[in-house]
């Protein structure tokens, strides 16, 4: 199976909104509307189509990010477990408690842990995706997320309710405090959200903000990136470009002759939260032309471009 992340040009990281929007585009310019009897934009369309079907909801991106860890976990095993392919994976195997902070494999013991080690709830890891202007001002955000709780029926001894586990997968709402200026990726650690335990302490929550940057940008890292439509004549004569920042600003910046399509710049402070703003040149395709441009082309054709 191809990456659909990689498919639909987005990184792994990126927020949910983003994903949407790379789908919406790709769908748009593959579409068998747009390209009739073309088997390879179709077969591009229906491998975008696929990786979107893959990631589409936040539940389903979460699925298959977990069975990707477990394929990277198990791949040099010689692939995954028997049993367990597709989405087949035990949830209380996999966030069961184990020992002390054996992190490594994504099985933790279910057998006593060496009494040195502290008895603990599995951690939990879960990313929030809040729009920029939450992130720029930081606030209060509900997030919900399923975990394992003390099974009240039994006091955690065990009982039919909790299949003898003394804990039950539950949904948690907790109130999340999203500092101002918080950065794409910043790890907001929860103590004692994560799994409980029958008998130890719960594990921590570790929520990864991914901030929704709005059409047009994008982040490398925790760094902004943000694109800038430019006509063809612009990029090869030279000119200018009005840019809206994303604090709201709109600006003027300088186009150099002879600019490619994906040149930079870096724009001082018009950055995320007072940060620099690198912008990257991409053409500004026109969807029609009228009948002046195309007279105008076609001079340019017979003059050899
Ligand atoms: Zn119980």
């Amino acid at each position: 199976m191809t990456d659909p992340y990689r498919t639909l040009g987005v990184s792994k990281d990126a927020p949910h909104a983003e994903i949407k929007r790379a789908f919406r585009k790709l769908a748009r310019q593959y579409h068998p509307d747009r390209n009739p009897d073309d088997a390879a934009a179709e077969e591009r369309f229906k491998a975008v189509q696929g990786a979107w079907e893959l990631l589409e909801t936040p539940d389903k991106r979460r699925q298959f990010d977990e069975e990707q860890q477990m394929k990277q976990a198990f791949g040099g095993m010689g692939g995954m477990p028997g049993g367990m392919g597709g989405s087949g994976l035990d949830d209380l195997l996999r966030q069961f408690m184990g020992g002390g902070r054996s992190q490594q494999s994504p099985f933790q013991s279910r057998s006593r842990p060496p009494p040195s080690e502290p008895v603990k709830g599995a951690d939990i890891t879960a990313p929030l995706d809040i729009d920029i202007e939450q992130a720029m001002e930081g606030g209060k955000v509900q997030f919900t997320h399923n975990r394992l709780v003390r099974c009240s029926d039994c006091n955690a001894r065990g009982c039919a309710h909790c299949t003898n586990l003394g804990v039950r997968r539950k949904k948690s709402r907790l109130t999340i405090n999203v500092p101002k200026g918080a950065k794409h990726g910043q790890q907001l650690k929860l103590p004692k959200m994560g799994n409980e335990h029958p008998s130890g302490e719960p594990g921590d929550l570790t929520v990864t903000l991914r901030i929704d940057a709005e059409e047009g940008r994008r982040w490398e890292g925790d760094y902004l990136i943000q694109e800038v439509p430019v006509s063809y004549s612009t990029l090869m004569l030279g000119g200018s470009a009005r840019v809206t920042t994303p604090a709201g600003k709109t600006v003027s910046v300088k186009v150099s002759s002879n600019t490619r399509i994906g040149d930079r710049k870096r724009l001082p402070k018009m950055g995320y939260a007072g940060s620099d703003l690198d912008i990257e040149f991409t053409l500004d395709e026109a969807e029609s032309l009228t009948e002046a441009q195309i007279e105008a082309l076609e001079s340019l054709k017979n003059a050899g471009l």
